[in-house]
């Protein structure tokens, strides 16, 4: 199998705040000591919705990758790059348009869903009905093994897997594939191509996925074959085709969501958020200001905290001790809706100081960020250009 890899974009939206850093940024940075991470900044699907105001995806573009820095994605550990810059996504998007049926990307549920959000755009266009597709390219592309979405995103996963199940099964198919796929088998040595044939067998005959499972294994472990036909046998596996698009696999993350002062989704177009490098004194003013259970009117009121959004807050951010402390104080008007909060107010400030730290050197110098990005442009493109090269030969475009 290819190496394992995780992809991940952002559109570029500006400055990001905590509900960004909690919903995304904590699992990229947890991830990218686990596994090979790239990360990118999304600036084609951002005109994908706001095609007729281009204005603000420059500076937002920079703004994000001083945040994500902030945040703690490390460029040593991790890619970062911008996608435009690695203009092979637009390419492989443009192939795989030309096999990919219109109700896929018809079907897709963010597609009706967003066009009743955002009602006040015409998104009646061709790149808005495929940035499912370009999204496909985005990942394919880095034959990336896992995606990090959220639920509702699974679907989009879903139709990558299946995007790149269709492309192996329209182009996979390799002059000469069964011979050499037989030659690949006998680089394996007679015992292991023995066992090979043998679960290929009980694969291919009884559907047993014990079978496959197993031969996947051997193949991972077998240190003598060369990547091709690794990947010929892991084809012929499964049937008579060569593998050349990888099926991601959605990597469901636990991320905790922090609503907005207002306990609805937090966001900077709603005035509900509080920005990844906020200065203390607003962070200290929106909490105190931001609303309780409205059936507290009164100190002596007793309050509900499931009826409060600062509790979300405390659910984030404090212990468990804290929260005894709140639910009791809450129930029993024991505290003040402002001592109640002040505890999150301190989390807060605590988490923020070294977002703010790493985030002074970048902005100091602007050049870091741009070598960064560079960097991972370069690096991004190699990847790309070696899935490229493959694709481009599967749909007879090598010209070699
Ligand atoms: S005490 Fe805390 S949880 Fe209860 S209403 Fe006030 S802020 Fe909300």
């Amino acid at each position: 199998m290819y190496p394992d890899r995780v992809v991940s974009g952002m559109r570029p939206t500006g400055a990001l705040h905590l509900g960004h850093y909690h919903g995304a940024l904590k699992n990229w940075v947890r991830l990218q000591s686990e596994l090979p991470c790239l990360f990118f900044v999304a600036d084609w699907h951002a005109l994908t919705t706001h095609y007729d105001d281009p204005s603000q995806i420059e500076t937002s573009t920079w703004d994000m990758l001083i945040d994500w820095l902030a945040a703690g994605v490390d460029p040593s550990q991790a890619t970062l790059f911008i996608q435009s810059r690695v203009p092979e996504h637009a390419e492989l998007h443009l192939l795989l348009s030309m096999a990919t049926p219109l109700g896929w990307l018809e079907r897709v549920p963010t597609y009706k869903d967003q066009q009743e959000k955002l009602a006040d755009r015409d998104l009646a266009t061709y790149g808005f009905l495929g940035y499912p597709l370009l999204q496909a390219a985005d990942v394919l592309i880095y034959r990336a093994s896992q995606v990090p979405v959220g639920d509702d995103q699974v679907p989009h996963v879903e139709m990558m897997r299946e995007i790149a199940r269709r492309f192996n099964h329209l182009y996979g198919k390799e002059k000469g594939f069964e011979e050499k796929a037989q030659e690949a088998v006998k680089k394996l040595g007679s015992k292991r191509a023995k066992l090979y044939n043998e679960l290929r067998t009980q694969f291919q005959q009884e559907g047993s996925e014990d079978a496959l499972g197993q031969a996947k294994a051997m193949l991972d472990d077998a240190q003598n074959l060369s990547m091709i036909d690794r990947e010929r046998l892991f084809g012929f596996l499964e049937g008579s085709r060569k593998l050349i698009l990888t099926e991601p696999q959605a990597l469901l993350t636990e991320s905790s969501r922090l609503p907005g002062l207002d306990g609805q989704k937090m966001s900077k177009s709603y005035g509900n958020a509080i920005a990844l490098r906020e200065d203390k004194d607003v962070v200290t003013k929106k909490i105190r200001t931001m609303p309780t259970d409205p059936a507290r009117v009164r100190r002596t009121d007793p309050g509900n905290p499931d009826k409060c959004p600062v509790w979300q807050f405390h659910v984030v951010y404090t212990d468990d001790a804290t929260r005894e402390w709140v639910t009791k104080g809450c129930r029993s008007a024991g505290i003040g809706c402002l001592e109640c909060k002040q505890p999150v107010i301190d989390a807060i400030i605590k988490e923020q100081e070294p977002m703010h730290e790493r985030a002074q050197q970048y902005l100091d110098d602007p050049s870091l960020v741009r070598a960064i990005v560079a960097d991972g442009c370069d690096h991004a493109r190699k990847l790309a250009q070696d899935t490229m090269r493959d694709v481009r030969e599967a749909m007879g475009l090598s010209y070699n």
